[in-house]
């Protein structure tokens, strides 16, 4: 833990022991070997990025039965690109002009409670988000956060999209949203960045009518950080594409690949879009791909083990010290790992919950331990991003801190 040869201890930079599970604020999940080494091999020659986009979409199409794919640069980048695509559509005036969205309709239409800090993403293609729904299910009454008359009766004339953020507490349930939605010609937006494992998710959104579905590729894909998945209409993924590759072209030359998006619809060729500050590289499209491949061909039963067996091992670390009381949560499942709520005596160990993980992060290496519960005096340890001798040195590094 302490042996000075990684790049970050080259750099100067402390590195992070991640027991706080996939978290962009550390640099999310660890991208799969193969996928560097893809990476490094596109980075040795040159490519078109239009024939890389097409040759994702290829992939995308068949492990989600979209009728188009593409990937832009993280599951938000979708969002913005998937959000320019339902304003936009394939007015090439109406994307030059974006931000801005004048004579184009601008609203998306989204549940209250699945508002969260990534609406940002739908925002900045210069929509305005409609929220609608309450708080009530917190009074206790019984009634619910959104009822489906409320999206109907919010949409109007200037209705661009309808979002949804798939959680497993969200309501109204999908279905009943895509059949409002398409009764009114209005395409439905999914947020399902990280609800990919289980594989079959994949299809799931596509499968229930979604018109466009965002997954992160660098979560448990783990594919590069820096890049995210559309996929859905070919109508909207061709304006997505649009607007998101270098169309610094002369006219006479720009032949993009008729697959992804066909210029002969268009009286020239469109200028760089609001999409362009979400580039993917070369390097990014290849290790998607591969690492896409790759989280198809896995053994997610055999993940679960491991994190299962990983989650008892840190149980079994703490278990004789006195200020901890440690609760496995959540196991069995491939969706959510197993992870181990811990509990702190506050006043026996003469420490918070949140002094301890503040202490562990100011640590070189930096130690990340979840911190979604420390209200209730709790911090969580996730198996996911660890090494068992990680996970060793963790409840090494606890116990110190405490004693
Ligand atoms: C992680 C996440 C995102 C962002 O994904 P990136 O690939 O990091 O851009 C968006 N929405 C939700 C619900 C997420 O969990």
């Amino acid at each position: 833990m302490t042996s000075d040869s990684s790049i970050y201890d080259e750099l100067g930079v402390p590195r992070v022991v991640n027991a706080a599970g996939t978290k962009t604020r550390i640099g999310g999940s660890l991208i799969r070997p193969e996928a560097v080494e893809a990476m490094s091999r596109a980075a040795e020659g040159f490519a078109r990025i239009s024939d890389l986009q097409a040759r994702a979409s290829e992939l995308i199409t068949d492990c989600t039965g979209a009728e188009a794919g593409y990937v832009a640069s993280g599951a938000a980048a979708a969002m913005t690109l998937g959000t320019a695509a339902c304003i936009a559509g394939d007015d090439v005036a109406a994307m030059d002009r974006l931000p801005d969205t004048e004579g184009r309709p601008d609203e998306v239409i989204m549940p209250r409670t699945h508002r969260t800090g990534y609406d940002h993403a739908i925002r900045a293609a210069g929509a305005t988000i409609v929220d609608v729904g309450t708080n009530d299910p917190h009074l206790g009454t019984g009634s619910a956060a959104i009822e489906p008359w409320e999206i109907e009766t919010a949409i109007t004339e200037d209705t661009a999209a309808i979002a949804y953020l798939q959680k497993a507490y969200t309501t109204p349930p999908l279905s009943k949203v895509v059949e409002i939605a398409h009764r009114h010609d209005i395409p439905v937006l999914v947020d399902a960045a990280a609800e990919v494992p289980p594989k079959a998710n994949l299809t799931r959104f596509i499968d229930a009518g979604v018109d466009l579905v965002v997954f992160s590729g660098g979560k448990a894909i783990r594919g590069p950080q820096s890049t995210g998945i559309l996929a859905g209409r070919a109508d909207l993924i061709e304006s997505a594409a649009f607007q998101h590759l270098d169309m610094h072209a002369a006219a006479e030359v720009w032949d993009p690949p008729r697959d992804l998006l066909d210029p002969s619809a268009y009286d020239g060729v469109p200028r760089q879009g609001i999409g362009r500050t979400l580039k993917v590289g070369k390097e990014e499209l290849v290790g998607l791909i591969r690492a896409l491949e790759l989280f198809l061909e896995e053994d997610q039963d055999e993940l679960v083990a491991e994190w299962t067996d990983r989650t008892a091992l840190l149980d079994a670390e703490l278990t004789d010290v006195d200020t901890l009381s440690c609760e496995t949560v959540g196991g069995g499942k491939v969706d959510v790992a197993p992870a181990l709520h811990v509990t702190v005596d506050e006043d026996v160990a003469g420490m918070t919950a949140a002094e301890l993980v503040l202490a562990l992060r100011r640590e070189n290496p930096r130690v990340f331990v979840g911190a979604d519960a420390l209200d209730d005096a709790k911090f969580v340890l996730n198996p996911m991003c660890l090494t068992d001798d990680e996970a060793k040195y963790v409840a090494e590094r606890i116990r110190e801190n405490l004693s």
